[in-house]
């Protein structure tokens, strides 16, 4: 793997994709900047060898070009706090302003382009706006493992502009290394706990993943879809009622795969989606009509926990309620802080983005596990055993 460590980036300026596309409150503060931090370590080893650092990066999903809610902008502050200098920042990723700026920086200078999805070529991946980027920069340094598998102008396309000048950045090295190691050197037992909202999501890779697994947990929303598909009673639960079929498949597949897929037995069931609902624990197949299961029970807990804590690999993606409020976060907890006891005993432990990873750090306890990835979907799509374009770019 080419990494930014076979490179002095003394002398030149480095063009480094960085997935900067941090969640955001009403008031522009940045709520979680894990993938900030994550970032930190190659822009310091650019700067640290007299290099200067050209970061683009998207943020959010704007549809109509410029717009001020998702202007990047807004991170500048944090982000100078963060790396200990001011960044510089251009109003528009391309164009006059970008490229003045990009070619007056100097080593240890840092400057952030605007929103790259204020333009609708960067993910249609056409070459000219790619090639118009590439111009800013003499090296260029995918670090936005969150974004790897898309094959956007600037994660993929670009990298044809810089042939043998074209590296991976740490997180990206770090992701990598890591989803490699459970998904071809698992330690055995070998667990992957799944959870959300809906099975249809998931297919792919829960499919996938019976080919390696030894157990498969599954919780959240869609663990309603198996139970219905059983002839349970569900009430009011998320369900997915034209994947019932699928779901029996799947159930059976595991069966002949030799994989131990463990459903839970017993909901938290409430009376209405909301932290103030009435709550009870019971059985996940007998909910009455007009309540609903938002989280896994007690008794699921206690049974998922003894799973995990006898594994030797974890893959956790997707939570096991609505551990958003309260009142639905303790299975979720549960899981995690098994997850924490296995990690302590020496399993490996890697935590799939997106809400496993908010989850995760809701907790506190990020610090606990071996790894949380800041790739969602990516991260899904590496384990579901394909080749991410981001990735392939450079190794071309
Ligand atoms: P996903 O993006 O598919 O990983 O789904 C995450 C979402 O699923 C979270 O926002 C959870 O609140 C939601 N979720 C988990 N369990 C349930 C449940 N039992 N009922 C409704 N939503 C759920």
């Amino acid at each position: 793997m080419k990494t930014i460590d076979d490179l002095n980036f003394s002398g030149k300026k480095a063009l480094v994709r960085v997935d900067f596309n941090v969640p955001l409150d009403e008031h522009f503060n940045i709520t979680d900047d894990n993938r900030i931090k994550g970032a930190k370590p190659t822009i310091e080893k650019i700067i640290k060898d007299g290099g200067a650092v050209i970061l683009m990066s998207h943020l959010g999903r704007p549809k109509e070009g410029p717009t001020e809610k998702f202007s990047l902008r807004h991170i500048v502050d944090h982000l100078s706090e963060e790396l200990g200098t001011e960044v510089q920042f251009a109003d528009d990723c391309i164009g006059e302003q970008a490229k003045e700026k990009a070619a007056n920086l100097k080593a240890g200078e840092v400057l952030l382009l605007e929103n790259l999805r204020f333009y609708k070529e960067e993910e249609k991946g056409d070459e000219s706006f790619a090639e118009e980027l590439a111009a800013l920069g003499d090296i260029y340094v995918n670090d936005a493992f969150g974004t790897a598998h898309r094959a956007h102008a600037s994660t993929a396309v670009i990298a044809k502009f810089f042939s043998g000048a074209k590296y991976f950045g740490y997180l990206m090295a770090a992701e990598l290394k890591n989803a490699e190691k459970v998904l071809n050197q698992p330690e055995r037992p070998f667990t992957a706990i799944m959870g959300g909202a809906k099975v249809s999501d998931k297919l792919d890779l829960i499919e996938a993943l019976l080919g390696r697994v030894d157990n498969l947990i599954i919780g959240g929303g869609m663990a309603y879809t198996f139970v219905k598909a059983r002839g349970g009673e569900i009430g009011q639960s998320l369900v997915e009622l034209d994947k019932l079929d699928l779901a029996n498949s799947l159930v059976k597949k595991a069966k002949e795969k030799g994989v131990q897929l463990i459903l839970p037995t017993d909901a938290q069931i409430a009376d209405k989606f909301s932290d103030d609902a009435q709550v009870y624990d019971g059985p996940n197949d007998q909910i009455p009509s007009n309540e609903m299961g938002l989280d896994i029970g007690a008794e699921s807990s206690r049974e998922f926990g003894d799973v995990i804590r006898s594994s030797k690999t974890i893959l956790w993606n997707g939570p096991m309620g609505v551990f958003e409020m309260d009142t639905f976060a303790k299975g979720t907890r549960a899981v995690a802080e098994a997850v924490v006891d296995a990690t302590k005993q020496g399993a490996f432990s890697l935590i799939g983005g997106g809400d496993s990873a908010a989850a995760v750090t809701k907790f506190k306890l990020t610090e606990d596990v071996s790894y949380v990835s800041t790739g969602g979907g990516a991260l899904l799509e590496y384990m579901e055993g394909r080749e991410l374009p981001g990735v392939k770019a450079i190794n071309e």
